[in-house]
């Protein structure tokens, strides 16, 4: 951290009963609900969900960029957006920078101005702006093109010079605006293992948007996942993916089955459960019997049994097998229901065949169908 970022004086963010809407021709977009969010100085947070759900709002009201309707927004130890206060600071005045979806870089200023350019506006002397800018620039393996313009780099070129831009002012909190989704897969990936080494090492704190999962997981400490203006989970990358609070959850945090049925009994350590692919046992926790209930089961956890497996036995013909390379995914049809398993095993499976797998009870989420939790 010794060099670009701040050790000693990392940010906070705390937002507070943030409230945002938006007129249209059609009415009121109620586009944040009542918004509360804390996060950690050097901490990753990132705002996952669908189209529309927010999140973009989200990230522009903490930016500065969009003057949100009610509530509170604090950056390190700063209020710098209070409705009651009247308190709404622009964004140079809130101690951040921002990476968005288009690189947002000056077509007719190089490489070397574009990221000179906060710190020229910040009136760091001429002297340090060389070295700083060159030592940005090499960190994200562009300072040989210190000299180009936007307009001779590859996209996945200009995001990392964005990126420096970023950095170059030392601020302790970088919002991300889903800066991979114009990059193409292979560059995205790479860009993502960059982004991760370089938040390591730089320790800002980082609010980033993405409705894209697995960059989501690689990325974050903490998951937000949003849903119409509200945050319907935050919890850690592992909390979320393998205690998601609702259906929603589970569905946008990786492949999810969902198997539904009905309660049949509840002892001290086992719930019975009649479905239509057969019955099932799941953790009695919170069941009772005669309730609806959905079963969310990630393909990783059905596994395969070469004999009838004597608790939770499925049985299912194989649709389709797909190899994958460190596993296979194969569709299983069992009744109605088109299951998901994604099995390592070396042996590849025939499509056509009939199969037993079974799932790990302990690995099985359960949802009260009617209780609310969509
Ligand atoms: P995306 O991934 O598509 O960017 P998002 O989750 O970031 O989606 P927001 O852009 O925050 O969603 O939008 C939240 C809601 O507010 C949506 O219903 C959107 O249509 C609406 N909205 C956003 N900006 C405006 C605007 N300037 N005027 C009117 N409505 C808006």
């Amino acid at each position: 951290a010794a060099a670009i970022g701040n050790g000693d004086k990392l940010s906070h963010i705390r937002v507070s009963g943030l409230t945002k809407r938006y007129s249209t021709s059609r009415g009121e977009v109620l586009a944040l609900d009542d918004v509360s969010i804390s996060i950690g100085a050097g901490e990753k947070v990132v705002l996952l969900g669908p189209s529309g759900c927010g999140k973009t709002t989200l990230l522009r009201c903490i930016a500065g960029l969009e003057s949100p309707d009610a509530g509170e927004i604090e950056i390190d130890g700063k209020i710098v957006y209070s409705s009651s206060m009247r308190i709404h600071l622009p964004p140079e005045r809130r101690g951040l920078s921002m990476v968005f979806q288009s690189y947002a870089l000056w077509p007719h200023m190089t490489v070397f101005q574009n990221v000179a350019y906060p710190l020229i506006n910040a009136r760091v002397p001429k002297a340090d702006i060389e070295a700083r800018v060159m030592a940005a620039l090499r960190m994200v393996n562009c300072d040989i093109y210190a000299d180009r313009y936007p307009s001779q780099l590859s996209g996945g070129q200009q995001q990392r010079v964005s990126l420096a831009r970023a950095i170059v002012g030392r601020d302790e909190t970088v919002l991300f605006d889903e800066p991979l989704s114009n990059v193409d897969a292979l560059v995205r990936e790479q860009l993502r293992n960059e982004l991760a080494a370089l938040q390591k090492k730089l320790a800002f704190s980082t609010v980033y948007v993405t409705h894209d999962q697995s960059e989501a997981l690689a990325l974050a400490d903490r998951i937000a996942v949003m849903r119409s203006g509200r945050i319907a989970q935050i919890g850690s990358v592992r909390e979320i993916y393998e205690r998601p609070a609702s259906r929603y959850v589970a569905g946008f945090t990786g492949a999810a089955n969902i198997i539904e049925g009905r309660i049949s009994s509840v002892e001290k350590d086992v719930a019975a459960v009649q479905t239509a692919i057969g019955p099932l046992q799941v953790r009695p926790d919170g069941l009772a019997a005669d309730q609806a209930i959905s079963i969310v089961i990630r393909p990783e956890h059905l596994q395969f049994s070469d004999a009838r497996p004597a608790v939770n036995a499925i049985r299912g013909r194989i649709e389709l097998a797909t190899f994958l390379g460190v596993y296979t995914e194969y569709i299983l049809a069992a009744q109605d229901q088109r299951l998901v398993v994604r099995s390592t095993r070396p042996d590849l499976l025939d499509e056509g065949s009939e199969v037993w797998v079974t799932l790990d009870t302990k690995h099985a989420v359960t949802f009260a169908t009617d209780g609310g939790h969509e």
